[in-house]
């Protein structure tokens, strides 16, 4: 049966909701500005107005003020922010249980047997489109198509206030002549990739082999080719459920019998690190963290610990692993292997982000980090390597085990 899956955008969010609230602002370039040091904030949002004059969100502030003289800034405010996001998704419970954020402002709404066919995908779209402007005040774009990535690409497609279908007879005509950038999931990172190897819209990424396009990007790659021809079928979570896999995690053997805490610290950082970044690969954050140490007379032992905040951070996860390891081994015993896992998953909210200063330090080493996956990504694993790992060469060079390659294979579909 061909699904109805809708995306639904806020338009300029944090924008729309501070000139509702300010109605001075409204008509004159503004932005919602990171930071109320302003010589070291940055742009979370910004209007019309501002983006007319080539404001882009992050933006260093003095940027905008000479891209845009007249501009405004205003400082976030969150708790709001979160308010108008839980109304909205409140609107969209009405109409399916299925609807999953993607961030603070963004929403996929499954309406599969809510309507007879197709088209009343789109009567439902209009109808959220007209009733968020009607009763908040604020525009929302809408895509509707078969699938999830085709559904955010229809809502990207046009803005502000509008709706935009892809069915699935036109598809190949709508999206294929599109730049290969629009597609979800393409970064800066690969579509530099796409752009050495002369693949320039997504009608050139769904016609290379699929073959070709996993020798260039790995599984990854197969799953782009599996997107760019119409066949995402990963389904919109239903209301309250909880991600598949339970939790993320990397253990290692030795290549000798550790014995040094400074040993142990650059055998967890490396841990902490691909856990990390596979929980970011897969769009989760973890409550809590769990090691396993083995003796090298075959004792075992697994503790666990919460974080202060629910995080995606290798800085985070590292120094509860060695907190854990600290109260819990007798120094100096030797040791044969090392695990470091994340439990307690919950989908990461990307745009969520907090008052309070420890969790922004850490949101913003998620950025910072997310940034490094990229580099990773494109040049490899070695590019950029942490201080104290280059202390001992034959614990940096180690390769993680990941502990449960099935699920992830079995996921990284599913978790868009
Ligand atoms: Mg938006």
């Amino acid at each position: 049966m061909e699904r109805i899956i809708l995306h639904c955008d806020c338009n300029n969010f944090y924008a729309s909701v501070e000139s509702l609230f300010n109605p001075k602002l409204r008509g004159r370039p503004f932005a919602v500005a990171g930071d109320p040091d302003q010589r070291h904030g940055i742009v979370l949002a910004k209007n019309y107005e501002a983006k007319r004059y080539g404001v882009k969100t992050g933006n260093p502030l003095w940027l905008a003020k000479q891209l845009c003289p007249d501009i405004i800034f205003v400082p976030p405010h969150f708790d709001l922010y979160m308010n108008f996001s839980q109304t909205i998704r409140n609107i969209y419970y009405e109409y399916t249980d299925r609807v999953e954020p993607y961030g603070m402002d963004e929403c996929w709404l499954d309406v599969t047997g809510c309507v007879p066919a197709f088209d009343g995908g789109k009567m439902i779209a209009d109808e959220l489109r007209e009733r968020i402007k009607r009763e908040l005040g604020i525009t929302i774009s809408a895509g509707v198509s078969f699938n999830k990535v085709f559904a955010k690409l229809a809502s990207d497609y046009k803005k502000p206030d509008a709706t935009t279908v892809i069915p699935y007879e036109s598809f190949r005509e709508f999206v294929w002549p599109l730049p290969v950038g629009d597609l979800l999931f393409v970064g800066r990172a690969t579509a530099r990739i796409f752009e050495r190897k002369c693949i320039r819209t997504i009608g050139d990424l769904a016609n290379t082999s699929r073959e070709t396009l996993k020798s260039w990007l790995g599984k990854w790659g197969e799953v782009l080719w599996l997107y760019a021809n119409g066949y995402d079928s990963t389904p919109v979570a239903r209301f309250g459920s909880q991600p598949e896999i339970k939790s993320i995690g990397n253990s290692t053997t030795l290549p000798r019998d550790l014995t040094e805490l400074e040993e142990v610290k650059i055998t967890f950082m490396v841990l902490s690190e691909s856990v990390a970044a596979r929980l970011r690969k897969h769009g989760f954050q973890c409550e809590t963290v769990q090691i396993s140490i083995r003796g090298t007379d075959l004792s075992w032992i697994e503790r666990q610990g919460k974080l202060e905040a629910p995080s995606c951070d290798s800085t985070s996860i590292y120094k509860k692993a060695l907190e854990l390891f600290i109260k819990n081994w007798v120094p100096g015993k030797p040791i044969r292997s090392l695990g470091v896992r994340g439990c307690n998953l919950s989908s990461r909210q990307v745009c969520q982000l907090s008052l309070m200063k420890s969790v922004q330090q850490i949101q913003r080493r998620e950025k910072i980090e997310e940034v490094l996956d990229g580099l990773r990504f494109r040049f490899g694993n070695k590019i950029v390597v942490r201080g104290t790992m280059l202390a001992d060469k034959s614990l940096s060079d180690m390769d993680p085990q990941t502990d449960y390659p099935h699920l992830v294979l079995s996921t990284v579909h599913s978790q868009i």
